[in-house]
């Protein structure tokens, strides 16, 4: 593991002692640690046992304590399940049009059971070990607005309701901010947000989005990381510009296209196909792991990943041959 203050050399623009490599893992963490994903949702212990032991196995450079979209959904009292060892789900999201939100008050997650859950689960991991860089999170605007307001219903806005969107918008950006601020009080170093629809629509509707996302990075003192799941490759002029010091791409991106739209200085986290952790020999990760690198992380401003949360089901020794390739690359020329 890179102690904090060593990975931080990333942010001042230095290289870094090795690649970094910070596998995204929730449902696989709490497989590792033999913790029902239920108990990793709610309860501060286990996710904060989850992202240690995972880490303690494997070795890699941080963890986080992201884990389900729908921590604003289920503030606002929207109708969640909670299957016993599967990833939440909104059965009826809290608000079902502009009346809902007429009045109401931005959530402080200070009071909130989920969300003290999370700041919590931050102070547990650092009071055990203040040197782990622990990645905060929140979520994108548009991946609240979804789970506040129901994904098709949030898409369909777009055309139709524009200035409700907005407002939606700005309720949930609100909310990320002061999210963010317990978590960086807490001891987050870093704060990633996601945005998992962030594929789904236009670049004009995206921009619109990432206009709050923006704010929400700006307001936060420490680092941010910005995930977006699927094919982004027409959003990679608008998440050059979103704010984040991290932007996380998924694995249909072409890294080394990435890196030309992003820039030299902006640090990419990617993007080894996640599924492929499933079936696929240790080899082949390793292959794939190398070949990240080389399209995207020559310059040092590269962080190794699986392209979004690796499945529960990742074979050991493929989470193991990608942290060891971060650990010995040395390149190929
Ligand atoms: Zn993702």
């Amino acid at each position: 593991m890179l102690r904090v203050e060593e990975f931080f050399q990333i942010f001042a623009g230095d290289k870094l002692p090795r690649v970094p490599v910070i596998p995204f893992v929730m449902q696989y963490a709490a497989k590792v640690a033999g913790i029902r994903y239920r108990d990793y949702c709610t309860d501060p212990e286990a996710m904060a046992e989850s992202q240690v032991k995972c880490l303690e196995e494997f070795d890699y450079d941080a963890v986080n304590v992201s884990s389900d979209a729908h921590r604003l959904a289920d503030a606002l009292g929207g109708d969640l399940f909670f299957p016993e060892d599967g990833v939440p789900v909104v059965r009826k999201p809290p608000i079902r049009g502009p009346g809902d939100l007429q009045g109401r008050e931005v959530p402080d997650p200070r009071e909130f059971p989920r969300c003290v859950q999370r700041i919590e689960a931050i102070k547990l991991i650092k009071e055990y070990n203040p040197r782990m860089t622990v990645i905060g999170w929140i979520e994108g605007a548009l991946s609240d607005a979804s789970s506040i307001f129901g994904p098709t219903n949030a898409l369909r806005a777009f055309y139709t309701d524009r200035d409700f969107l907005k407002r939606l918008f700005e309720f949930s950006a609100e909310f990320d901010r002061r999210f963010a601020r317990a978590q960086v009080e807490a001891g987050a170093d870093i704060i990633g947000a996601g945005d998992s629809l962030a594929s789904q629509v236009s670049t004009e509707s995206f921009e619109l989005s990432v206009e709050y996302t923006k704010d929400i990075f700006r307001s936060i003192t420490v680092p941010t990381l910005y995930h977006v799941c699927g094919d982004t490759t027409h959003q990679l002029t608008v998440l050059r510009d979103c704010g984040a010091d991290i932007v996380d791409l998924d694995r249909e991106l072409d890294m080394r296209q990435a890196r030309e739209v992003l820039g030299d200085d902006m640090i990419i986290r990617g993007n080894v196909d996640p599924v492929l952790f499933v079936k696929e020999s240790p080899e082949r990760i390793r292959d794939l792991s190398v070949e990240c690198i080389d399209r995207a992380g020559k310059n040092g401003a590269f962080i190794l990943s699986a392209g979004c949360e690796i499945p529960p089901d990742s074979k050991y020794e493929n989470v193991q041959a990608m942290v060891e390739v971060a650990k010995s690359y040395h390149g190929h020329t």
